[in-house]
């Protein structure tokens, strides 16, 4: 079985990499689990994993010429098998993003749950391309009106390529903020349900500065126990591992922006 998520919003700065080893490290404790960091102009995933000094990493694999296998760019780490990616801007911009297709559908054949970091804006292909290849996106938002604005567009989106929604985190959620009447709004608007309301605290950025993610750092901590239930309300889907990378290889690039 497989099912691939992109982790997704319609800012950077929501915690969209937070969310990725979260919610991967939780659904890890009952699936095989893979991340990759395929924010591929803005990757961070490396510095929340531990994984700053990672040889291999997903721009080589997306470089024409340079030969490596995809095994090599894959750390298992924290009960995951983790994809990091570079922070180079001249690997950035010497990588072809279309190469993620069948790097994914490798992936894709070994894995249960796939979990795509992606890149807030949508831009360019490189930014688009794991909405269009995931089955489901899940959305990060912040409990505000304008964030649920950006990630309505981010859902629209997905939507025009058949990609569905799973569901809406909200993240950075600080006690005075009403989340009861924008989950209200969240629900009419997004296709999926509110998976779980993430509270702002100092445990998650104390994760990031130790390298860890925060399910390592603090994971009995009201944050960690607030991604566990939104982990446990994803029902991950059984799609076929082969299907789903023949589908990954085949995807068409949106040549619209
Ligand atoms: P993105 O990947 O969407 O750009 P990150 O996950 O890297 O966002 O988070 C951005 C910054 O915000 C990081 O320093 C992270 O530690 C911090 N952060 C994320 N979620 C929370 C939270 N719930 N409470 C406090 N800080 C958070
Ligand atoms: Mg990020």
């Amino acid at each position: 079985m497989v099912e691939a998520f992109a982790v997704a919003s319609g800012k950077g700065g929501t915690g969209k990499t937070t969310s990725t080893l979260a919610l991967g490290m939780a659904l890890a404790e009952r699936y095989d689990v893979t991340v990759i960091d395929a924010d591929t102009g803005m990757a961070n995933l490396l510095f929340h994993a531990g994984l700053d000094d990672a040889d291999v990493t997903l721009h080589d694999l997306l470089i024409e010429d340079r030969d490596v296998a995809v095994e090599d760019a894959v750390y298992d780490r924290f009960g995951m098998s983790v994809v990091p990616c570079g922070t180079s801007l001249a690997a950035f911009e010497e990588a072809d993003p279309e190469r993620l297709r069948d790097v994914v559908a490798e992936l894709a054949t070994d894995t249960d749950v796939l979990l795509l970091d992606s890149p807030a804006a949508l831009g360019s292909k490189s930014a688009v391309l794991p909405i269009v290849l995931a089955d489901r996106i899940v959305v990060v938002l912040q409990p505000t009106v304008p964030s649920l604005s950006d990630g309505l567009k981010v859902q629209e989106y997905a939507h025009s390529y058949g990609t569905e929604t799973a569901g809406v985190v909200f993240n950075r959620v600080r006690p005075d903020e009403d989340v009861e009447r924008i989950a209200e709004h969240a629900g009419r608007y997004f296709g999926g349900p509110l998976l779980a309301s993430i509270p702002e605290s100092d445990e998650v950025r104390a994760a990031r500065r130790a390298g860890k993610p925060l399910l390592a750092h603090a994971p009995d901590g009201p944050a960690a126990d607030a991604f566990h239930e939104a982990a446990a309300k994803l029902d991950v889907r059984d799609g076929d591992g082969d299907d789903i990378a023949d589908r990954f290889r085949s995807a068409v690039i949106p040549d619209r922006i």
